[in-house]
């Protein structure tokens, strides 16, 4: 079976259903190579020795799955990685985790974060940080940093995460994995906790597009618990897996061209370009010229959005609770000895941009700006069909390198915040390595609903790439 690790997750389920191995097998298989392998990179945070599942059918029914801690498992821990919620159990399944039920996939564990999805690096974590598979003294993104190094690292087929910002694709970029954020509305948010409602959105993680198409098929449904997920016709994604792109129009921003992107990655990225462009797709270069803002738009959002969700964790309703003499003192202490660092960060920035006096300055103003970032897009796709851009711009850090620098920290997620601000779906897939070995990132961002146009892409070049076949060394160890 040592073979598996080779396999698409829909290869497997292939096998399955022809009786090659049962779903035991394949589970214990994983079960046993996360026991074996997890120690050196902390991706997961809990390890199920029975399958969370139910009785259900899909192309890749069998299959075991990963879910980022912010997701709720009936009856299981959920954590966000957040010493506040540590002692918390789920007491319903997120419409996702239902749906994955329903479409007989294994839920095998959760995974790694950073605390309450705040962060690009899986650091700021109350278990500490995941440690990237291609090398261990690096970083494997954020905040679905420990979705990302599981598939990574062939411990799951694939995983899901949650992206506020770009949490699924810089992750995914690190790790050399394909990680897809959905339009905003296309997956529910029902049983995720929410860091800014206005942005959030689930998506999968795994190594190659075939995954990816059907994985999207499962999660992607109206649902009546989330207010706004949208009512529509969802496609069937696998229609997608094309290997047909001539003629396509992508367009270029020469915003996410410009100073700050490590010229290793361009190299990377501009060869992708090359070989898109050997498949006849046309290229034309756009602007967006909103960009610059849009760092300063995102954290002044979705720290607000944050500040105000994050209110419900106050030592009564939910885990840690610091006794103290009232309930100010007690609300104030809980806060202070369960959330980390980054947490309060957010907390402060969102609830003084949402103050009496600042909110006309700084909130207001963010709006605006956000719908500014979304006329760019939309002028944008009256002349392309999807954008290309790199995911992050540098390939994984050192761990504890940015720890100290919340500003730089934030600039990892410049090229992947403005899909979210206006939203839109965007991907992630491996386009290559820098010399030290780590994988880099090429991202392509799509019209709203428009998913098939990603798949399409991806799936083409990954039929005459190999990049997302590489395994990191440590992931290969018997
Ligand atoms: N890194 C960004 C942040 O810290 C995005 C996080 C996310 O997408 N959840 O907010």
């Amino acid at each position: 079976m040592e073979d598996l690790i080779n396999l698409t997750g829909f290869e497997i389920a292939q096998d399955i259903k022809k009786g090659q191995f049962n779903q035991e097998q394949v589970y214990t298989f994983f079960k046993d190579r996360i026991k074996r392998l997890d120690p050196s990179l902390k991706s997961f945070v809990e390890l199920y020795q029975e399958p969370v599942c139910s009785e259900g059918s899909s192309a890749l029914k069998g299959l075991p799955i990963a879910v980022k801690d912010n997701i709720c498992i009936k009856g299981k821990k959920i954590t966000c990685a957040s010493k506040i919620l540590s002692s918390h159990t789920a007491v319903y399944d997120a419409s996702s985790v239902n749906l994955l039920k329903k479409a007989g996939l294994n839920i095998i564990g959760t995974t790694n974060m950073d605390e309450f999805a705040f962060g690009s690096s899986t650091e700021n974590s109350c278990y500490g940080p995941t440690k990237n598979p291609w090398d261990t003294t690096r970083v494997v993104g954020g905040s679905s940093g420990g979705s990302a190094a599981a598939v990574a690292a062939r411990l799951v087929p694939f995983a899901l995460g949650s992206d506020t910002g770009g949490s699924i694709r810089q992750p995914a970029s690190l790790c050399g994995v394909v990680g897809f954020k959905p339009t905003y509305g296309l997956v529910s948010r029902y049983g995720l906790v929410a860091f800014g409602s206005s942005l959030d959105q689930i998506g999968p993680i795994t190594t190659n597009f075939i995954d990816c198409a059907n994985l999207l098929n499962v999660i992607c449904r109206p649902d009546n618990k989330d207010s706004t997920s949208a009512d529509l016709e969802v496609p069937d994604f696998t229609k997608s897996l094309q290997n047909n792109v001539a003629g396509l129009k992508i367009g270029l921003p020469k915003e996410y061209f410009a100073e700050g992107l490590n010229p290793e990655i361009k190299e990377a990225v501009d060869a992708a370009i090359s070989i898109f462009k050997k498949k006849k797709v046309k290229f034309i270069e756009i602007s967006l010229p909103a960009t610059e803002y849009a760092v300063a738009t995102y954290y002044i959002i979705a720290s607000s959005e944050a500040s105000s969700n994050l209110q419900r964790f106050d030592g009564i309703k939910y885990g840690l609770r610091t006794p103290a003499s009232s309930l100010r003192s007690l609300y104030a202490k809980s806060r202070q000895n369960g959330f980390g660092d980054e947490v309060k960060r957010r907390v402060f920035l969102g609830t003084y941009s949402l103050s009496s006096g600042y909110y006309e300055a700084y909130y207001l103003k963010a709006l605006k700006v956000r719908r500014l970032i979304k006329k760019d897009f939309d002028k944008a796709f009256t002349e392309v069909d999807v954008i290309l851009t790199p995911t992050s711009p540098t390939a994984a850090f050192r761990i504890g390198e940015k720890t100290q620098e919340p500003l730089s920290m934030y600039l990892s997620d410049i090229y992947t915040i403005s899909a979210n601000l206006a939203g839109l779906c965007a991907v992630s897939f491996p386009c290559g390595f820098t010399r030290d070995n780590l994988p880099v990132g090429v991202q392509l961002i799509g019209k709203e609903f428009d998913e098939a146009a990603l798949i399409r892409l991806g799936f083409s070049y990954q039929n005459c790439t190999d990049f997302h076949k590489k395994i990191p060394p440590l992931a290969m160890k018997s």
